[in-house]
């Protein structure tokens, strides 16, 4: 499409009604996965590496309401360009186009940038988990099952929240949590040859990386 369409397609002073194709919104964020996501794991057009999972208590941000927030249920999100971007990796900023375009997830499928309510009423209606992945009974999810209980999100806030108040008074705790953390991660990745990306999404992120983020929501929450 030339840029006289594009311009055409939307002219000063009109309402927009399509896609300009500017490519800001993949730019900010890449989606959320929903059920009808599933498939697009299924069938490995979303890899492992692609994916992150964002487990229940870690801060994110929700883009409706606009402010960070600590996640009350577990979320499957493309993951960042890199590290300091939620950039969605399948945006070429050369052409501004989707890579997977004819098999984007719902989430891109639904924003129109000029009209959010499709998108609002989605948002966090049936978001796919790690639950619905992983056959039930496989050794993934039981490993995953034994992650989860000795190194959930929220109990580790919680020790930083107490270390904080009294420092050094849990420091132990949180250390062999964040060590029970690496260990786990340490031996799958022996076993499976499982990058360090794709650990992001069978384990959700590290703890030790977590810590940050998680004590200065701490800070902004209870100062
Ligand atoms: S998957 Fe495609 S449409 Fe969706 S955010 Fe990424 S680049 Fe944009």
């Amino acid at each position: 499409m030339t840029e006289q369409q594009y311009a055409d397609m939307n002219k000063p002073g009109e309402i927009q009604t399509q896609c300009l194709r500017c490519g800001s919104c993949c730019r900010k964020n890449g989606p959320v996965l929903h059920l009808g996501d599933l498939k697009l794991i299924r069938e490995k057009i979303l890899l492992p590496g692609d994916l992150v999972a964002l487990r229940k208590g870690e801060p994110a941000l929700d883009n409706i309401a606009g402010r960070p927030v600590l996640l009350t249920r577990e979320l499957i999100k493309v993951r960042g360009k890199n590290q300091n971007s939620w950039a969605c990796p399948f945006h070429d900023p050369q052409s501004n186009l989707c890579l997977i375009h004819q098999h984007r997830p719902l989430q891109c499928r639904l924003l129109e940038c000029w009209n959010t309510r499709e998108i609002t009423a989605a948002y966090d209606k049936n978001t796919l988990s790690r639950n619905d992945v992983f056959s039930r009974g496989s050794a993934m999810e039981e490993i995953v099952a034994v992650h989860e209980q000795k190194c959930p999100v929220e109990a580790f806030t919680d020790l930083l929240r107490q270390d904080m108040d009294s420092p050094g008074k849990k420091s132990r705790d949180i250390n062999e949590m964040i060590t029970y953390d690496e260990r786990i991660r340490r031996v799958f990745q022996g076993k499976t040859q499982a990058s360090a990306q794709d650990l992001d999404y069978y384990f959700g992120r590290p703890l030790k990386d977590l810590r940050t983020p998680l004590e200065a929501f701490i800070r902004q929450r209870f100062s």
